[in-house]
């Protein structure tokens, strides 16, 4: 099989874009697992249940087809690439992704997808959880301030109106806490992730940084 590299992380540490970039250098594909989450809470919004209605969530669920392409998230044949990200979605998806009902279908289709290998993989339980046996396993973490800051500039970038620093350090420390502390599989550093603090990093040192990684276990799996 191929190698696995597996990246968890808190809310706005910047996992997407290290993903894409480590995966654009090395070949492999990548699996942003926080977009399928986002896609079943739009669906869930869109079908306006509430979060005790764990059976026809279940169903939801059970029924949605998520496809993955590139960046591009289309679900039950709606491009959502661009609804998922709104705020509505943002501040319910961890609420709806702490059901065991949504958790138990996605990491399957999670883990079907990673089967072959060759991909990187980022979310909040890819580590202890969905491919505890990748090769290289990266906890991507920086401070709240840092993480809001970064947010903004997104949010700027994709207009998506304004949010001042304290609006989103508040979304995200929400959402931290709920990810953290849910009973399912909640975020954690794995023992043996490598955290990587990206408060004082650029970019390309923390890609380059996992890109040495997966390196060196390839050299050592073939010593
Ligand atoms: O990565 P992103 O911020 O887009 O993820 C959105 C939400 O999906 C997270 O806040 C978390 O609640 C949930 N998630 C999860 N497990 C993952 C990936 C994301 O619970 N593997």
């Amino acid at each position: 099989m191929l190698p696995i590299i597996a990246i968890d992380g808190p809310a706005g540490a910047g996992k997407s874009t290290v993903t894409k970039l480590v995966a654009a250098r090395l070949g492999l594909l990548f699996l942003d697992t926080g977009a399928m989450y986002r896609a079943i809470a739009w669906l869930v919004l869109e079908a306006n249940l509430a979060l005790d209605q764990e059976q026809k969530i279940a169903e939801l669920v059970s029924q949605a087809k998520i496809v993955l392409t590139g960046t591009q998230v289309v679900v039950n044949g709606i491009d959502v690439t661009g609804l998922i990200r709104s705020p509505a979605v943002t501040s319910k998806v961890s609420e709806i992704a702490a059901l065991g009902v949504v958790r138990v279908e996605l990491v399957k289709q999670q883990q079907a997808i990673g089967a072959q290998g060759g991909i990187v993989a980022e979310g909040r339980d890819m580590c202890s959880y969905v491919f505890p046996d990748a090769q290289v396993k990266i906890f991507l973490t920086a401070s709240v301030q840092e993480r809001a800051r970064r947010r903004q500039m997104d949010l700027v970038d994709g207009r998506q109106g304004e949010f001042s620093l304290e609006q989103l350090e508040k979304s995200i420390a929400d959402r931290d806490l709920i990810d953290s502390t849910r009973e399912i599989s909640p975020l954690k550093k794995a023992d043996d992730a490598v955290e990587i603090i990206s408060d004082n990093l650029t970019i390309d040192e923390v890609v380059d940084r996992i890109v040495r990684m997966y390196q060196q276990a390839i050299a050592t799996a073939h010593l």
